[in-house]
């Protein structure tokens, strides 16, 4: 089989379809069988018909795959499909999301670069930025990613990369994504957004100026809890010139197994998001009138605190929640502990509901200092809303919040 469609039935542009339709239609590769649900194509190589097809390939000349880690049939079936949906030209998928934000970074970056990224980050992608990227002579700078000026004052004569994920991990702070978009375009330095946390659903950074997204797919797109995997969405620019030999040469390659869980996931994504974003809205609600919750931060309440930004780059409020009970730490563990259909685990964007404390998991490498610079309470609670029954739901929490 090669890259084409064998079938030769073509449906129209995929370009121009629906959303929805994208992720159940979009990037199929029929093979000579004819399946209606995409194959899971488990295979390390390729066999060529001769040496001169072999040759061919080798030179591009010809369409064909050569070997796993370089392409295969499922994995770019997953590839195509998220490059539809995300309106990108180039999409690659890594075996998880850090394999997506490393690939992206260090394919571009090189010893002398200076990065700039928001503080409020996902404590690996931290790791990158802080400690691994200063080793290998990559100067980075940590800001407050909310204030536009900081980023600016940020910038030295050899910055050429502006990372950041909005909403962020577990504050729920925003970042404008036009705005620092619009200040790395004036000194030529990339924007790479982590988009993990609004989902593809709810918010598409390049059409509003980002170059580069990254996605861990182990959250809503697998949306089950099962796989681990990971997404890099660009131009063909940014493909040919950094990422390309970079994610070839070094193995970052998502399995074929993995690809086709996340593929299958992709067809209804747009139910789940919908389903849980509206339950998330019902809680953020309930919480924020509970007497023991201190404070609730949820994107698609008007008290968010940049309520009017989330208004301008998102189309729905999402499935995070970050709650302050009163009481700290204490309190806290005895919310969790007292809740029996929401689970304590540091994942999230699980078809089931999940809660973590940030202070002692996620976040427990910062200094309290750290934390507190980041709006990281000892009270507080980052919910991830599942599948369930709403109604459901809020009497677990009920219950557990009657135990402050
Ligand atoms: C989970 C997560 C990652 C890392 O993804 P993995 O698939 O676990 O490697 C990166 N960024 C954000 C915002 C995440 O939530």
């Amino acid at each position: 089989m090669t890259k084409t469609n064998k079938t030769g039935w073509t449906p129209g542009n995929p370009v121009d379809w629906q959303p929805e339709t994208q992720l159940v239609q979009g990037g199929i590769l029929r093979s000579n069988f004819g399946e209606t649900s995409e194959a899971i194509f488990l295979t390390q190589g390729f066999v060529y018909d001769s040496s001169e097809q072999a040759e061919a390939r080798f030179k591009n000349e010809d369409p064909g795959f050569q070997y796993s880690r370089f392409a295969n049939p499922t994995v770019s079936m997953f590839e195509d499909r998220m490059r539809l949906f995300e309106g990108a030209q180039e999409a690659r998928a890594t075996s998880t999301g850090m394999a997506a934000v490393t690939a992206a970074l260090l394919s571009y970056l090189s010893a002398g670069d200076h990065i700039i990224a928001a503080r409020a980050m996902f404590g690996s992608c931290r790791y990158v930025v802080e400690t691994l990227c200063p080793r290998f002579g990559i100067k980075a700078t940590l800001v407050d990613g909310r204030d536009l000026d900081a980023w600016r004052d940020a910038i030295q004569p050899n910055t050429k990369c502006f990372f950041f994920e909005t909403p962020a991990n577990p504050t729920l702070d925003l970042v404008d994504i036009a705005g620092v978009s619009k200040i790395a375009k004036e000194i030529g330095a990339k924007v790479v957004v982590d988009n993990v946390f609004a989902t593809p659903m709810l918010q598409r950074p390049l059409q509003h100026g980002a170059d580069v997204v990254v996605y861990s797919a182990t959250k809503h797109i697998d949306g089950q809890g099962r796989c681990l995997g990971g997404v890099v969405l660009c131009d063909s620019e940014f493909l040919t010139k950094h990422l390309q030999d970079f994610f070839r040469q070094t193995g970052p390659s998502l399995s074929p197994f993995n690809a086709w869980v996340m593929l299958k996931s992709l067809e209804t994504m747009p139910l789940r998001i919908k389903a849980q974003s509206a339950t998330a809205a019902t809680l953020a609600d309930y919480l924020a009138g509970h007497k023991n919750v201190q404070r609730v931060v949820y994107c698609g309440r008007p008290d968010h605190p940049q309520a009017a930004l989330a208004k301008k780059q998102m189309t729905g409020g999402g499935q995070m929640i970050a709650f302050e009970v009163v009481g700290g730490k204490e309190a806290a563990f005895r919310v969790q502990n007292a809740l029996q259909l929401i689970r304590i685990s540091n994942n999230l964007g699980d078809a089931k509901s999940l809660v973590t404390h940030p202070t002692t998991t996620t976040h427990f490498r910062l200094t309290q200092e750290q934390r507190l610079e980041l709006g990281i309470n000892d009270g507080l609670i980052r919910l991830s809303v599942g599948l369930e029954a709403a109604v459901d739901l809020q009497a677990d929490l009920d219950r557990a919040l009657a135990k402050v």
